[in-house]
């Protein structure tokens, strides 16, 4: 398992404290408090890898993680922190489109969203700037095990019918850190992906 061998490299505030830009990497992006470290560390099936803060100044940062020596899982700093002065909040969205327009080895994001309070504002403009550059998507609809799973099935369908509208390409599952609900599935995606 590639994702398993997952090990922190650095932390970067700038584009330029970036890894050589070769190999593929892949992109998480979420809402802060959506469920992204979380998702990271089960998905590499470690509990420390990301670090699950709510300490707002933390977040902005660009993390990587290298899985080996040339491929990464770079996790994008969390937005929808009202305590984020704005015009940090403007530097760094300015910050994740250019990395995100530019990042040649980039394969996709991975945006993680609440299951419970899918395509808030924050999910919708990224789903519309991958539709504009032709950046793959796959939405992780986590905290699943908050819903029954009617519940579960209706909000996963009707998400996919709304992303259609936005993002055609996108994908979506369902996914729960804690009760390890779609890891498998996820991490095919995510493989496919680094291996493409
Ligand atoms: P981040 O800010 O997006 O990195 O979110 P975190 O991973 O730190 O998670 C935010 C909160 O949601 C924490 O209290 C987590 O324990 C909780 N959480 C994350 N994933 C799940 C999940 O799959 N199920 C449940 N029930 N709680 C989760």
């Amino acid at each position: 398992n590639l994702f398993r061998r997952a090990q922190f490299q650095l932390a970067a505030h700038e584009l330029r404290q970036l890894p050589a830009d070769r190999g593929a990497e892949i992109a998480f992006a979420g809402r802060s408090n959506a469920g992204k470290s979380s998702a990271l560390n089960t998905l590499c099936d470690q509990t420390g890898l990301a670090r699950t803060s709510k300490t707002p100044g933390r977040t902005q940062q660009l993390v990587v993680f290298t899985l080996d020596a040339d491929r990464r899982l770079i996790d994008l700093p969390g937005y929808g922190y009202a305590k984020v002065p704005e015009a940090l909040r403007d530097h760094w969205r300015k910050v994740i489109d250019q990395y995100l327009s530019d990042r040649q080895s980039l394969r996709g994001v991975v945006l993680i969203m609440d299951s419970r309070h899918p395509l808030k504002d924050f999910d919708r403009m990224m789903l519309t700037f991958c539709r504009d550059i032709g950046l793959p998507c796959h939405v992780l609809m986590t905290k699943v095990d908050k819903l029954s799973r009617g519940e579960a099935a209706r909000t996963l369908q009707q998400t996919r019918k709304e992303m259609g509208l936005l993002c055609p390409d996108a994908t979506a599952q369902l996914f729960s850190s804690l009760h390890k609900i779609g890891v498998d599935e996820a991490r095919a995606t995510l493989a496919q992906w680094l291996n493409a």
